[in-house]
């Protein structure tokens, strides 16, 4: 799937979709479900490609309505960083929320825009991705204009499911 936001592209590989999609909260009792974005810079140019991501793991905290990432992402991270020779980064964060079309909350936007702040990654742009139950959204932060807005909306018939 690719975002074309004017002077970039930004592509979403389909397996990082179709993982986000199975995360989906369909059950009354599943819990919220996240992680990292991490991608990298095309060469010449200043397109960007989503191609991987970390996947909830033990020690994270969720409930129905909260994820909070726990540190041992950032060990998972650094792993990609080194196997992709210094080419994979952090690009973002992606969690599912328990509604049909996503609603970003306040929590949300003040945590993304900590994240901008603290993040040591090589990208200026940061994706920011929700997933509800039919529609999932994708924002982009700006780190140097401290900006957020949202840049797509895709009900999963954007890509192949497998
Ligand atoms: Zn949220």
């Amino acid at each position: 799937m690719i975002i074309d936001i004017g002077n970039r592209k930004i592509k979403i590989n389909n397996n990082i979709l179709v993982e986000i999609y199975h995360s989906r909260q369909l059950n009354q009792r599943d819990c919220e479900a996240g992680g990292m974005l991490i991608g990298s810079i095309i060469r010449d140019s200043n397109d960007i490609i989503i191609e991987d991501l970390t996947m909830p793991i033990k020690g994270d905290i969720n409930s129905r309505t909260r994820y909070v990432r726990s540190e041992k992402h950032n060990k998972l991270l650094e792993q990609k960083w080194i196997d992709s020779q210094y080419t994979k980064m952090y690009f973002g964060e992606w969690h599912t929320h328990p509604q049909d079309i996503p609603f970003v909350s306040l929590q949300d936007i003040r945590n993304w825009m900590n994240l901008m702040k603290e993040s040591k990654t090589e990208t200026n742009l940061l994706v920011f991705l929700i997933a509800g139950n039919t529609v999932y959204k994708v924002w982009i932060g700006n780190r140097i204009k401290k900006s957020i807005h949202q840049i797509y909306e895709g009900d999963y018939s954007d890509f192949t499911i497998s």
